[in-house]
């Protein structure tokens, strides 16, 4: 593990969380909210590629609407409107602090919020979720890219507002959610593995190496239809993601099928098994 020798750059007090901004020799500029690391300069495309790329390209067809929750950084819709096909994007972030700290201190991070496909929301991705199911409106692709659970991300990891997603995704629909590293965080993965369990047909765990975070990535992808994503039905090549990957990461070690198969599902947030 690397020790990350950093000069701060930028420190604020949100009303929802504290954000840290440090530049490192080794890792570039990096983002830390609530003493957590968000990414880095350095690998934050392994990332974002694979948090777009999987489902987008694993989906029997490609999204047309697509909603971002958290994201404040802006990567995770850069490499959507890499799509051109993508005819809509809602992007709903709790905290417009970190979103101007970002757009300020890592423009090239950061996707084109001033894009006309664009639609920015500053509020609680489970409020605009559940209004969005009042409104009856649809999505084809819903990309959950929150904090770990704690703050003001928890409650995008309590049930309600797991159904509340599957009722606003399209029919062959995919969500798929950063849900944390298995060495440091082992109930999470397995967490919302079931949380997805209880609503969709089809669930499925992927793994992402981002030297940063000191272990592997875990994302859940739950699918309304059968196929899942984990095969992909067109050729791109990221400066991480191609073919090849993308099958690879589905491939878990044996021990994260241990952490499912063993995980006791209380139903509660596992908010406690973050450190
Ligand atoms: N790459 C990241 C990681 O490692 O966890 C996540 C990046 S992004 C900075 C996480 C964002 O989720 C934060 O900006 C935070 O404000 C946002 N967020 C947390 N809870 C939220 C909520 N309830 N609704 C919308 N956005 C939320």
């Amino acid at each position: 593990m690397h020790c990350y020798e950093a000069e701060l750059l930028y420190e604020e007090r949100t009303p929802f969380q504290h954000m840290l901004l440090f530049d490192t020799p080794l890792f570039g500029r990096c983002l830390v909210l609530d003493g957590i690391v968000q990414l880095t300069q350095k690998d934050e495309f392994i990332y974002h590629e694979m948090f777009v790329h999987c489902p987008f390209l694993g989906m029997d067809n490609r999204p047309k609407s697509v909603l971002i929750i958290g994201g404040a950084d802006g990567g995770v819709l850069r490499e959507v409107q890499g799509y051109e096909e993508v005819e809509r994007i809602v992007h709903v972030e709790i905290d417009e602090a970190v979103l101007k700290a970002c757009r300020k201190y890592l423009p090239e991070v950061c996707g084109n919020w001033d894009d006309p496909r664009v639609e920015l929301v500053i509020g609680d991705g489970a409020k605009y979720v559940k209004e969005a199911k009042g409104r009856g409106d649809r999505f084809d692709c819903i990309l959950l890219d929150s904090t770990d659970p704690i703050g003001p991300a928890i409650v995008l990891f309590e049930p309600p507002f797991h159904k509340d997603l599957f009722d606003i995704l399209s029919p062959g629909g995919v969500v798929v959610r950063q849900s944390g590293l298995p060495l440091t965080m082992p109930k999470v993965m397995p967490f919302v593995l079931r949380r997805f369990q209880d609503f969709f047909p089809k669930v499925e765990v992927y793994r992402a190496p981002v030297p940063t975070y000191g272990d592997e990535m875990a994302f859940v992808a739950a699918s309304k239809s059968e196929g899942g994503i984990s095969q992909p039905h067109m050729e791109k090549r990221g400066r991480f993601y191609n073919p090849d990957i993308h099958r690879a990461a589905f491939a878990l070690p044996t021990w994260w099928q241990e952490l499912i198969d063993g995980f006791e599902d209380t139903g509660e947030v596992p908010i406690d098994s973050l450190y």
